[in-house]
Formats: C-alpha cells, structure tokens, sequence
C-alpha cells in the first residue's frame, strides 16, 4: 500500500513526510514542482529510505498526476501543495490561483477518474485528504470565539481566497461526485524547516545575522500557534479515524500576538547565545507599514477532533519555539544553502 504526498519538500509536507516514517513503513510518493519554498534537503534523512519515492512535478501536470496514481495505485493522496505566503499572494496572485485552485482541480479530477475505477473494497478505503488553513473563516473579532467548522468562510487575502475556492471545489466534490475527501483547517504552524520568510523563522534568521526584525503595523495582530510535529500527528489521526466528507479544525488554543512571539524568541537566543553588538535581540525590532488588509486575528475551535478523533497538541508554545529555535541554531547550513540558492 501506499499514499501520494503532494507539496511535502515545503515546511508542513516535509515534516509530515519525516514523521510518518517514523511511524509506519508504508510507502510514500512524493510529488513536489520544488518551488522556492521546497527543499528536497528537508528529506535527507530518509532519502535512502526504499518505500520513499520522489518526483519533481506540478500537481497541474495531467498526464505526470495520472501516471503516478497508475504506476503507484496509492489508497490516499494528501494535498500540502500550495503556494502558502499572503505577502506574495498580494504582489503576484497569479500562482495562487494556478497552483491553489487549478492544481487542486486537476488533483481532484484525477483522484475521482481513478476512484471510479478502483474495486468496491479499495473504494470503500480512498481517501483525498486536502490541508487547508484557518485564513478560511476570515479575521475573527476579539470579541468572538474561535471559529468551528460550521462557521462561514470570509477570505480577505488573495492566499486565504484561494484556500477557500479549493476546499469548496473538494467539498463539491464530495458532494456531487462521492469522492471520499478529508479536509483539515489549520492554524499558523512552526517549527524546522520552515523557509524563512513567515514571522519565526524570519525573526530568528534575522537576529543570528544581527539584521532588523520588521514587525507589521503595531504587532498586535493575533495568531494560535501549532507545533508542526503536533499538526503532522493530526493529519495522521484524521487519515485514519476521520468522517469522510468532514472537515476538522486543527488548533493549538494558543493565542499569541506577533510582537509576543517575536519577544520570547529574542528572550531564547539571548540566553541561548547572546547578542555581542547589542543588549538583547530585542534591540533589532522595528515596526513597518502594516500589510494591505491584515486580519487582526485568527483562531480555530479544536473540539471536534478531541471528541471524534481523540487528537490533542502534545507540545506547549513554550516548549516548541525553544525546540524550533534550537533547531534553527543547530542548523545554520541549511540557513546558508537557502540564501545561497536564492543569489
Ligand atoms: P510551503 O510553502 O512551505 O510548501 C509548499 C510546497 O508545495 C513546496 O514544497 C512547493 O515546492 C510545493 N509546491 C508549490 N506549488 C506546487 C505545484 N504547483 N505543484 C507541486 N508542488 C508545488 O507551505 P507549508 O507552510 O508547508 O504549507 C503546506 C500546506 O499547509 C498549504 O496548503 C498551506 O495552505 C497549509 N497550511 C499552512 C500553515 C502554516 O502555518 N504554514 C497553516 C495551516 C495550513
């Protein structure tokens, strides 16, 4: 048996790739078009691994999807490609669209072709697993509980409009098709691997080369942070215990606003490795122009996979962001291939 991963060189995919192997020994085909944000790197250490298979590809490529689901005759295929940064997404939409929306189209044509034509117990045992992210649902307001799954979608970014468009076409397809389908609605992930242009791994990439920490507008925005490793135990767990046809928030009922998290990751490195030049890394904050349409806050109501599936975080913030900036400590050659790469 095995599952097609798509997108898993990334920061989620990858690590889920590293987590499932040691887990299980099942097999797992890798389809990445390795993007800027994928780094076949963050598999080195199972790239021996006989039951790990990977192809450079775009989950828009026909004719390359089809051939793999026919050479593999996987019993899942999860979805982690995207192009996943909201910064991006507003000065060059157009990969959004392609790779969020189209790519998932394909992928989703392809899975139902091939699902058809599975025998009715292998039928009954697909699944299309789609990650999405809590930036569904929209800003929610400091007034208001976090979002359930029952909430309405309320996009505001280019990014957060494509997640929304895709996650309706694999519940449509579910729907008017039958194709079993998963969906999972996260919230903002952390941990190794994670290229460094989001907040965290930003702010600390950017204090071990003593250069400013930008922060947008007044660095209350508020985030629920998830240990990566925890969102990885979760795709597993909803693989499968899940309710085809469901969706399930996934959250760390961690709220945070960025200027905080960006605090406790200077308080780490100041004890961890202390800046010569400067007191404290907190010296290098500086607040910017606040990005177009920032949503104050996000946040995601975790109860249905506690009491369906039984899932809950195993880390704490406090204990994964020292486990992430020691990862990134640890790791400063796959800092430089990253900024070699990019010259
Ligand atoms: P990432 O940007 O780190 O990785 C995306 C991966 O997809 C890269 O390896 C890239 O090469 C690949 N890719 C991009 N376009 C492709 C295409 N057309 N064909 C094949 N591969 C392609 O993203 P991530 O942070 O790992 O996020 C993975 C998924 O999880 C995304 O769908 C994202 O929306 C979702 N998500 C992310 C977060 C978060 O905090 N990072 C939170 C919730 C949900």
């Amino acid at each position: 048996m095995s599952i097609i991963v798509t997108g898993g060189a990334g920061f989620i995919g990858s690590n889920f790739i590293l987590d499932w192997f040691d887990n299980n020994s099942e097999a797992i085909i890798n389809i990445d078009l390795l993007t800027y944000a994928g780094n076949i790197k963050n598999l080195e250490y199972i790239k021996n691994n006989k039951n790990f298979f990977f192809i450079k590809g775009d989950i828009n490529n026909k004719k390359l999807i089809k051939k793999t689901f026919k050479d593999y005759k996987p019993r899942a295929i999860i979805n982690f490609a995207a192009e996943s940064h909201v910064d991006r997404s507003i000065s060059s939409p157009e990969n959004f669209i392609k790779t969020n929306i189209l790519g998932v189209y394909n992928l989703l044509e392809i899975s139902k072709e091939y699902w058809e034509n599975l025998s009715s117990d292998n039928k009954n045992h697909f699944k299309f697993f789609h990650i999405s992210t809590d930036e569904v649902y929209g800003e929610l307001q400091l007034s208001k509980p976090p979002f359930k799954e029952e909430n309405s979608y309320a996009p505001n970014s280019p990014y957060s409009a494509s997640k929304a468009s895709c996650d309706h076409l694999v519940k449509a397809w579910n729907k008017t098709y039958g194709l079993p389908t998963l969906i999972s609605n996260c919230s903002n992930n952390f941990g190794p691997y994670q290229y460094p242009e989001k907040l965290i791994p930003l702010c600390i990439v950017n204090s071990l080369q003593n250069k400013n920490i930008p922060i947008y507008g007044d660095g209350k925005q508020i985030r629920d942070w998830l240990y990566v490793k925890d969102h990885c135990s979760a795709i597993r767990e909803i693989l499968d215990k899940g309710t085809t046809g469901e969706t399930y928030n996934i959250g760390g009922n961690c709220e945070k606003t960025n200027i905080d998290v960006v605090h406790s990751i200077c308080d780490i490195l100041d004890n961890l490795k202390p800046n010569l030049k400067r007191n404290s890394y907190r010296e290098l904050i500086t607040y910017v122009k606040d990005r177009p349409g920032h949503d104050k806050r996000y946040a995601v109501n975790s109860e249905k996979i506690l009491k369906e599936i039984g899932w809950i975080p195993k880390e704490n913030f406090e204990s994964g962001i020292s486990k992430t900036v020691n990862w990134y400590l640890e790791n400063t050659d796959w800092i430089k291939e990253l900024f070699d790469k990019s010259k």
